[in-house]
């Protein structure tokens, strides 16, 4: 069998622990043998990153603009423990900050669905993206405590000098806390267009919802401006795709998504998507199967799993323990990168390529072959637990059947 041929790089960035030795095991089991790879290499390793005062973070984050795709291993977010693990000259910056601030980018989060793993909403049997905007808000705050007997007000200079004051509250015996938080025109625009492109390139519903009607001013400026952008860009494309937008109040939102099958992006507000990640993520089984892209509102994207390193099953690979670590959002980083490269280059056979990966990816979990973290949660009777390395092994045979 000749292998596909690419004709334009995707970027790759290396990452830390566990996903790293998965890393390199995906590429060797389900990668090299299909495809002639074409890929710009960055490690952002934390040792290479601390070699390079993290020059190479920024060098892929730049890389990433210039190709349109990347693929994102996890990598480690320093803090004082690992400063000292790997003898650190800085706490270097989160490396996916620092990316999604190049990028302006907004994250999304979907999950792989398998037969045998019911979500703890029964009735979910299609995935919910969650939409996270990822910039300001409780974020970037700035907040006080306040003695007895103080006033606090809200004052905005603008560029002549003038001043606008609104009193947040006068407090009297009892002193408390106030908080200042912000946004920008320009961060929710570029918000809601990646939601939209997002929505037209999975053909599926968007759902926006903030709580407009508390927050006349603050978040009835997210619903302005998506309408605007919806009506000016979008309505069309909507229409032509069979697919909606629909704006609620958040908590109409929360009641309906919980009654709901799935299968719609749910656009969230940065503290809304915070949390409601976490509850999805949850209800849909494991955070080894959650996926996770940043889309660029121009088109830019950048594939990676949900979760971490998965620092402990590193160190017991280190010590030569088995693993039974799950693959499966790494490698659906690598075929949503290999997809969208294909859709870009109009390289069919890379597409249906990823298309069948993650067929035999599924097929195969769904045959009784899992990992660890599945198999405590899957309700096959003939499921059988395979360590980190067989379970690749396991779908490379699926594929090729498919193949
Ligand atoms: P984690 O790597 O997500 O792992 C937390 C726990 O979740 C694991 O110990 C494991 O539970 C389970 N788990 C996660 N992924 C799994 C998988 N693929 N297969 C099986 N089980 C899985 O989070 P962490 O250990 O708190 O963080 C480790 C490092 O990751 C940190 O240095 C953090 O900075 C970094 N991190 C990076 C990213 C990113 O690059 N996007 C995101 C989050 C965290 P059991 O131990 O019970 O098996
Ligand atoms: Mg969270």
């Amino acid at each position: 069998m000749s292998k596909i041929k690419m004709t334009t790089p995707l970027v790759e960035m290396d990452g830390d622990e566990m996903t790293r030795v998965i890393w390199q095991m995906i590429k060797d089991i389900l990668i090299y043998p299909y495809v002639d790879l074409k890929s710009e290499y960055y490690d952002l390793g934390l040792k290479h990153r601390d070699e390079t005062d993290d020059k190479v973070t920024v060098e892929a984050s730049n890389a990433t603009l210039k190709y349109g795709v990347a693929v994102k291993c996890a990598t480690i977010t320093p803090n004082a423990q690992r400063v000292e693990e790997y003898s650190l000259k800085e706490m270097w910056k989160s490396p996916n900050g620092t990316i999604r601030a190049i990028l302006d980018g907004t994250v999304f989060r979907a999950p792989i669905i398998v037969k045998g793993i019911t979500p703890y909403i029964p009735t979910w049997t299609k995935p919910i993206t969650i939409a996270r905007h990822a910039y300001g808000d409780v974020y970037k705050n700035t907040e006080m405590q306040v003695p007895s007997n103080s006033k606090c007000e809200l004052v905005c200079t603008d560029e002549s000098g003038n001043e606008t004051r609104r009193t947040i509250h006068d407090f009297g015996e009892s002193g408390g806390i106030i908080q200042g938080i912000h946004n920008t025109d320009a961060s929710i625009r570029s918000f809601a267009k990646s939601c939209f492109n997002y929505a037209l390139d999975a053909k599926q519903d968007l759902w926006f919802a903030t709580k407009d009607t508390i927050s006349k001013q603050y978040d009835h400026r997210f619903k302005d401006i998506f309408a605007e952008i919806f009506e000016a860009e979008y309505k069309e494309k909507f229409k032509e795709a069979g697919i909606t937008y629909f704006y609620t109040l958040i908590d109409d939102a929360v009641a309906r998504v919980i009654r709901s099958e799935g299968g719609y992006i749910w656009a969230c507000k940065n503290y809304d998507g915070d949390v409601m990640s976490d509850m999805v993520a949850t209800a849909y089984g494991s955070l080894a199967m959650m996926t996770s892209v940043l889309v660029s509102p121009d088109g830019v994207y950048e594939y990676e799993a949900a979760h971490g390193t998965v620092q402990r099953h590193y160190y017991k690979h280190l010590k030569g323990e088995e693993t039974s670590t799950n693959s499966c959002a790494t490698l659906f980083a690598w075929t949503g990168a290999l997809r969208k490269r294909g859709e870009l280059d109009k390289n069919a056979e890379l597409c249906d390529f990823a298309d069948k990966l993650e067929k035999a990816v599924i097929d195969t979990i769904e045959s009784g072959i899992m990992t660890g973290d599945l198999y405590l949660l899957s309700s096959l009777p003939q499921k059988k637990k395979v360590n980190t390395e067989d379970f690749l092994k396991a779908v490379a045979v699926t594929l090729d059947a498919l193949m």
